[in-house]
């Protein structure tokens, strides 16, 4: 296994952080978990659907989470939704939190979570949630307290599945190309990147090829890989720069922003189904000990 390194060599730099930034706005947040969850109708038990409205509402609470009057919260939360992949050089990354943290604090200089970001791990982590939620719910489906917390915890799935698919979330270039000292000179270009869904409704756009959900297995890979993916957009989010400048002016989007806006919300829809659909599997054969399962009503 190559072990993961720093690809820069960081002094006491104004490293970027992207913790003020949302991604998607929450109209686009909303928008990508209805469209996921709906791929997954025929297969998810039918509360999901149903309450489709108040579990896509419940997708943008992780950024409530990083509100300044909450400031704990806030610090635990913020690098949950980004990673500056470019500190990273090639090398596979731990497959567990601690395993990153560890390796992140053991730099010279030390670094932490909030200057590097933690996105993948709030991705698997949430999911684990999930299947832990569908475990419980498997065992007493009409419970309407386990039905809640279901929504709740795929609604987080959500959240961040739609962050890693903003690839702005991916970046040190996330509000406008990094300055020398890698701080951001906060161009405006992520707020721009966060409306598109909303701008251009790419939901109501014909596709000739369907979005087909998928187990991901082993998961902590292929989050990775979507990453990724998502991180390969970077350069064309920067080539439509000026497009998304006069978008936001009230101008018209070029065929290539429309086909970025298109492919990132397609993007963002079939990671977040992917991985409601892997929890919901795995779900099935994952033991918990009695004592944190629901009681039974009792049979006649
Ligand atoms: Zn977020």
């Amino acid at each position: 296994m190559k072990i993961l390194r720093l690809a820069l060599v960081l002094g006491a730099v104004a490293l970027v952080s992207g913790s003020q930034l949302q991604a998607w706005s929450a109209e686009g947040h909303r928008l990508t978990t209805v469209e996921a969850v709906t791929l997954l109708s025929e297969e998810l038990p039918g509360f999901l659907q149903e309450n489709l409205d108040r579990l896509a509402w419940d997708s943008i609470d992780p950024d409530l989470m990083r509100n300044s009057g909450l400031p704990q919260l806030r610090d635990r939360e913020a690098p949950n939704h980004y990673l500056n992949s470019e500190l990273l050089e090639d090398g596979q990354l731990p497959e567990t939190r601690s395993e990153f943290l560890r390796f992140l604090g053991s730099q010279e200089p030390s670094l932490d979570a909030s200057q590097v970001g933690t996105l993948p791990y709030s991705v698997v982590e949430a999911t684990q949630r999930l299947t832990l939620s569908f475990a419980q719910l498997r065992r007493q489906l009409a419970d309407e307290h386990l039905q809640a917390k279901v929504m709740i915890s795929a609604a987080y799935v959500a959240h961040y599945a739609a962050d890693l698919c903003q690839p702005l979330h991916t970046t040190i270039h996330h509000n406008g190309r990094a300055l020398q000292d890698y701080s951001s000179p906060l161009t405006g270009i992520h707020q721009q990147v966060d409306d598109l869904f909303g701008r251009l409704q790419p939901q109501n756009e014909n596709s000739d090829e369907s979005l087909v959900p998928r187990v991901l297995k082993p998961i902590f890979p292929a989050v990775v890989e979507e990453l990724e993916r998502s991180h390969a957009e970077v350069d064309k989010v920067y080539q439509l720069e000026g497009n998304l400048v006069a978008l936001e002016a009230g101008g018209e989007p070029s065929s290539g922003l429309r086909s970025l806006t298109r492919d990132r919300y397609r993007a963002s829809v079939l990671f977040t189904s992917s991985l409601i659909l892997t929890a919901w599997r795995e779900s099935a054969d994952l033991k918990i000990p009695d004592w944190g399962l629901p009681e039974l009503p009792p049979t006649d």
